[in-house]
């Protein structure tokens, strides 16, 4: 199975906290506002994350979520 990494931007306050546990320096604060007024995270490096789910588990709002997916078939 391969692994969908998704950022719900309207719940992120851009507080940093999963920026900062990365372990593959994926995330990065966005200077696009979100509709609350935030600065929201996202994946400036998707290729190199591993899906270790540290950001979702450290996230105080539940912003990040990594679901499975079914493999593209080729
Ligand atoms: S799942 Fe892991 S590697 Fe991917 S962005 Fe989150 S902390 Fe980084
Ligand atoms: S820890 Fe959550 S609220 Fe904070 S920047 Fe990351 S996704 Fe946004």
């Amino acid at each position: 199975m391969a692994y969908k990494h998704k950022v719900e931007d309207d719940r992120c306050k851009g507080c940093g906290l999963c920026v900062a546990v990365c372990p593959k320096n994926v995330l990065e604060i966005s200077e696009d506002i979100n509709t609350k007024g935030y600065f929201p995270v996202y994946q400036a490096r998707p290729e190199d994350c591993i899906h270790c789910a540290i950001c979702c588990t450290m996230c105080p709002d539940v912003a990040i979520t990594i679901t499975e997916i079914a493999e593209e078939t080729v």
